[in-house]
């Protein structure tokens, strides 16, 4: 893995390499509780304000966070250090507004405060959802208060110091982008595998953007994500922009509670059985994530354990990669428009004998446009191209 690094420096009395292990075996509960008076201490000032912007999407990763498991959202919320000033749907819309503009006191419209603490700067941008480019440019198919999401997104963005991409929608396009997507719904930073298809691309952005994907994502990997990002400690992210520590290590495969049936050959087609669910379509092998080790709602269960099989969705090509869903991995006739039949066994034997993780995601999932981001030749002559 080529991972990148961010400025800044690591949480008082505890070392990067700390932060980073313990951020990834522990619980975002357990680790904030452990750590909360350093993490309070280099943050003691910051009390954050949190711009969260939803686009296209379901709202699930707003679901997903209330249902984090710790005792109070908010309460962890304060222990990170920050405040959610302004969000799409947890806050009463007030106020009406007419074609964009405000018929009522500005007192009483949410978009006037909006509007406010966009002036003001001094916020990280949370985006939730994927945002729609279409039509012809306008972004027009996803609007918020009679203004397209892009628009607001674009006066947001510009403020922000840094980025969240909350979900696999606001991070690769994800549900929001699949097949040919008629909403022209595009991720921030990057659509699918590319990175010169993101919104920002399209608006001629370049920002600090940090992935948090996941459909949904889970709460701690956003907690933890924005406790980094508020303490300044560094970040070590991997090739798709997304916090190694959480999505780098190991493939679900390999600390799935159902790898010794695998290892075994008891291998269910059916959901909700004993054995390994190869056989019903798991994507585990290709898909790296912690969600065994971490676990999802209060760490009581996750996809496998519960008996449904992976689907891949914290990856950038998901969901068209790793679909059909319930199919095996080597089953699918086509992967990124090669019919790699033969290959995708290749592959598997090469993701179980341990091969580089992202040589064998390329191979087995595809990749496109992934250059690095110095390759400033490459993606000029993308955009003109395209006609900019
Ligand atoms: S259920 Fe999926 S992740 Fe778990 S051992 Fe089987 S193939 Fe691997």
């Amino acid at each position: 893995m080529t991972g990148e690094k961010m400025d800044g420096p690591v949480l008082p009395g505890l070392g990067r390499r700390a932060f980073l292990a313990l951020a990834a075996t522990t619980g975002a509960a357990a680790f904030l509780a452990m750590h909360s008076p350093g993490v309070a201490a280099a943050i003691a000032d910051s009390r954050k304000k949190l711009l969260w912007l939803r686009g296209s999407g379901c709202g699930g990763c707003t679901a997903s966070f209330l249902n984090g498991g710790y005792p109070d959202v908010l309460a962890a919320l304060d222990s990170v250090g920050a405040v959610i000033t302004y969000h799409d749907g947890l806050m009463a819309q007030q106020g009406i507004t007419l074609d964009g503009v405000s018929k009522t006191p500005d007192t009483y419209n949410a978009l006037k405060k909006l509007d406010l603490l966009i002036d003001s700067g001094d916020y990280v941008l949370v985006v939730e959802g994927a945002i729609p480019n279409g039509p012809d440019g306008t972004g027009k198919y996803c609007t918020t208060g009679g203004r397209a999401v892009k628009e607001i997104f674009s006066e947001a963005a510009e403020k922000a110091e840094t980025i969240i991409a909350l979900g696999t929608c606001a991070a690769f396009g994800g549900i929001s982008s699949a097949g040919r997507s008629v909403t022209d719904a595009r991720g921030v930073a990057y659509t699918g595998a590319s990175r010169f298809n993101g919104i920002l691309s399209e608006l001629n952005m370049r920002k600090k953007v940090i992935n948090v994907p996941g459909c949904p994502a889970h709460p701690d990997w956003f907690l933890l994500t924005l406790a980094d990002v508020l303490s300044g400690a560094e970040v070590t992210v991997d090739d798709y922009r997304r916090p190694a520590a959480f999505f780098s290590k190991s493939a679900i495969h390999d600390t799935c509670t159902r790898r010794g049936s695998y290892d075994q050959g008891q291998r269910d087609t059916q959901f909700a059985g004993e054995g390994c669910l190869y056989g019903a379509g798991c994507k585990g092998m290709i898909t790296y994530a912690d969600c065994p080790v971490r676990r999802w709602n209060g760490g009581v269960s996750t996809c496998t354990l519960a008996g449904g099989p992976c689907v891949g969705c914290v990856e950038a090509e998901f969901p068209g990669a790793f679909m059909p869903f319930f199919n095996r991995v080597e089953d699918r006739s086509l992967i990124s428009g090669t019919n790699v039949d033969l290959g995708a066994k290749v592959i598997l034997g090469a993701a179980i004998l341990g091969a580089g993780v992202h040589a064998v995601k390329r191979l087995a999932i595809g990749d496109n446009d992934n250059e690095g981001d110095g390759d400033e030749e490459k993606l000029s002559e993308k955009r003109s191209r395209r006609g900019r």
